[in-house]
């Protein structure tokens, strides 16, 4: 034990404003009494992460380096080597699940528009991974939906796309004269579509032909 008071002694005292990777001292607390016997200092430090967590914990590791963030660190860690598990949360994940959903549930509300009219989804988007290499590479961001350019057939990679989000053009819907809104929303509630569908709908019909892709 005297060596290792020696060994401490070499390094400069502990002091609080300290910084050990994301863990700052702020508070030097009474020591305690380890298991062993002996009475050992013990500091509260600051995370410098998002939550700011604070805790109580041994002066000794913090200085050996075991314990370097509130767990912040670790769980950070964990989360990047299982990306697949991670991606369960974001909202991409949901575009893909809901969209498979509505392809195979025939009690959707939906159904008559998607798995009732033989809607799919292309092999290869049934992994998820997949579908989210392709969605990154064609811009996909949060906020944006997928579109079938061509309604008659299924989801794949050559007939999607990203639109802007349905809520963005209702909102846009809102600078229609307000005969025009009202029918527009009258008609997307009749024909349970969507506000983004009956333009998109009118569109095409008022060019006659579907547009593909441009
Ligand atoms: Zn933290």
């Amino acid at each position: 034990m005297a060596s290792e008071r020696k060994g401490a002694a070499k390094r400069p005292p502990a002091a609080v404003g300290d910084v050990y990777e994301r863990l700052t001292i702020i508070e030097f607390l009474d020591r305690r009494q380890s298991r062993r016997g002996e009475w050992i200092p013990w500091v509260l430090v600051e995370c410098s992460c998002e939550k700011r967590t604070r805790k109580e914990i041994r002066l000794s590791s913090l200085r050996s380096g075991n314990t370097r963030s509130c767990g912040c660190l670790a769980s950070e860690t964990t989360r990047a080597r299982t990306t697949t598990h991670g991606d369960h949360k974001t909202r991409l994940y949901g575009v893909w699940a809901s969209m498979k959903y509505r392809c195979k549930n025939t009690t959707h509300r939906h159904a008559h528009r998607y798995s009732l009219k033989g809607v799919t989804v292309c092999d290869e988007w049934q992994d998820f991974v997949t579908f989210r290499d392709w969605a990154l590479a064609s811009d996909y961001m949060d906020g944006k939906e997928i579109d079938r350019i061509d309604n008659n057939l299924g989801y794949s990679p050559d007939n999607c796309r990203w639109v802007t989000k349905l809520e963005n053009l209702d909102n846009r819907a809102k600078y229609l004269p307000a005969d025009l809104e009202e029918w527009l929303h009258d008609h997307a509630r009749r024909t349970d579509s969507s506000p983004y569908e009956v333009i998109k709908e009118a569109l095409e019909a008022y060019l006659g032909v579907s547009r593909t892709g441009t």
